[in-house]
């Protein structure tokens, strides 16, 4: 992990300036600006899923086409429009869930199984304060998104996605204790900010390249409305749209 070098780094050069610049003047100016380039680095890292930082996450595909993921749903006002309009398209998604959502609408979770999507993991609590649980709290947190999302549909899900894309070393541990691969995005579409719908199909189409993974929310109106447009424009383009798991190659369940 990059985290652990750099740390090494950081804590070997702030040794040897201490012996080096100890009886200038200059100590505690060198010695800060090791300490701030340390914390720029990791509240980067932190907040850079494609960094790779804490631990590896799957930012892109390995075959030529692109993948669609909708974080934060479901959501009983805009997820059964964006299923009609994959189901339409012919097109299959991903839906990173959240397990407190998850468990108050189960007819949706079911919905997006049996229409051939992939579920995955965004946590049970989405909770702003995520990146700060401890391992416990955050190992518990994604076991109980789990533990719905399985009881519901019977799959008990391998891909998980951060909340907020914030990443740490906690869990680079606790994805690895429970077997699961963090997936981040190369495209994020910004639906969460976009004015309106053109901007939001502008932003995807202009930037769309081919291994893309597509950051997209389906709690969102805006995203409802565009998701026609997108799928039409990028199929206009000559660009495949692949499941998840079949563009990176692994797994979304655990086998039984
Ligand atoms: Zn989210």
């Amino acid at each position: 992990m990059k985290h652990n070098i750099f740390t090494f780094i950081c804590i070997t050069a702030f040794a040897l300036c201490s012996i080096i610049f100890w009886e200038t003047g200059y100590v505690w100016l060198v010695l800060t600006a090791i300490a701030l380039l340390y914390f720029g680095v990791t509240a980067y890292g932190s907040y850079q899923i494609q960094a790779n930082y804490f631990l590896k996450s799957i930012n892109k595909g390995k075959t030529k086409a692109i993948a669609l993921t909708f974080d934060d749903g479901p959501d009983p006002e805009t997820t059964p429009a964006i299923l009609d309009t994959l189901l339409e398209k012919k097109v299959k998604a991903t839906f990173f869930v959240i397990g407190k959502k998850a468990v108050n609408h189960p007819e949706l979770l079911q919905r997006i199984v049996d229409e051939g999507h992939t579920i995955g993991n965004h946590s049970y609590s989405h909770h702003y304060l995520i990146g700060f649980f401890s391992k416990q709290k955050l190992k518990s947190d994604l076991t109980q998104c789990s533990d719905a999302i399985s009881d519901i549909t019977g799959k008990k899900p391998l891909f998980f996605r951060p909340p907020f894309g914030v990443t740490n070393p906690r869990y680079a541990t606790v994805l690895g204790t429970l077997g699961m691969h963090s997936i981040g995005w190369s495209l994020r579409s910004l639906d969460t900010r976009a004015k309106n719908k053109y901007q939001l199909i502008n932003k995807i189409i202009s930037t769309i390249k081919t291994r893309d993974i597509v950051l997209l929310h389906d709690h969102l109106r805006i995203t409802a409305d565009s998701l026609g447009d997108i799928i039409s424009h990028c199929l206009e383009m000559g660009i495949k749209i692949e499941t998840l798991p079949r563009l990176i190659g692994k797994e979304p369940y655990e086998q039984h």
